[in-house]
């Protein structure tokens, strides 16, 4: 999968993905992250790309030319009918059944944007997703392209290792993972609950799904509607 990312931080975006898993998956040519950056189509000699907001009011907004001219020059790149995601409070909350829909896609472009956000014209133009994570409000989507990124790249077959599986996760159905303990096995007077030394595969599945159940009946009674 191919993701193109049109942001002003192309930076923060290269360096908060070059670790662990996400690094292999690039290395291993499953995944590809490339930044453009909106601000190489200012098309201004200060390289601004924001301006004041018409009608008034705090803070900036970023141009409609830059956004529109920085996908242009991605969409020749891309595959026809390629989704592109701005990240936006505004935005369907994203879940892990929405990565996992977008895991199945070839290329993806998201849009990142920063101030108080962007003209509305080009997003209308645009974009064909929006996409928040969580009510709350960001100074910009580079945090959430990230997450984005790492979440839909963990289930692309080949980016886990047959150790990290993803199957049992939290969510994968509609329930939070059981807990985890590795050695030692007994750790400030706690020990490792004892079904789990006993090397019996079917009363440790069954044990892991009570707790899965127990937990989401515990912190998330809202999945099991
Ligand atoms: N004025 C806007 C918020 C702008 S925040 C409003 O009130 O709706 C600046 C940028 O940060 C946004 O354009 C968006 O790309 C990003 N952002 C902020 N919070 C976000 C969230 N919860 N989810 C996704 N993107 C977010």
């Amino acid at each position: 999968m191919n993701f193109y990312v049109l942001t002003l931080f192309p930076e923060a975006i290269a360096g908060g993905l070059n670790h662990s898993i996400i690094k292999r998956a690039i290395s291993n040519n499953i995944i590809s992250i490339n930044c453009v950056d909106i601000r190489d189509f200012s098309g201004d000699k200060h390289n601004r790309v924001d301006d004041y907001p018409y009608g008034g009011g705090a803070g900036m907004v970023i141009r409609a030319a830059p956004v529109y001219d920085a996908y242009n020059a991605i969409k020749k790149k891309v595959s026809e009918g390629t989704r592109l995601v701005y990240m936006t409070p505004q935005g369907k909350p994203f879940n892990q059944k929405t990565a996992e829909e977008f895991s199945k896609e070839k290329d993806i472009i998201i849009l990142c944007g920063h101030y108080e956000g962007i003209d509305e014209r080009v997003i209308e133009t645009i974009v064909t997703d929006e996409i928040s994570m969580g009510d709350f409000v960001l100074s910009g989507g580079e945090i959430p392209a990230m997450a984005f990124i790492d979440s839909v790249s963990r289930l692309i077959p080949g980016v886990l290792g047959k150790e990290e599986s993803f199957i049992n996760e939290s969510f994968s159905d509609n329930l939070l993972e059981h807990p985890q303990y590795t050695r030692p096995r007994v750790f400030m007077d706690k020990p490792v609950p004892e079904v789990l030394l006993s090397g019996n595969h079917k009363e440790i599945e069954k044990w892991r799904h009570e707790q899965s159940l127990r937990r989401t009946k515990e912190k998330r009674p809202d999945l099991l509607k």
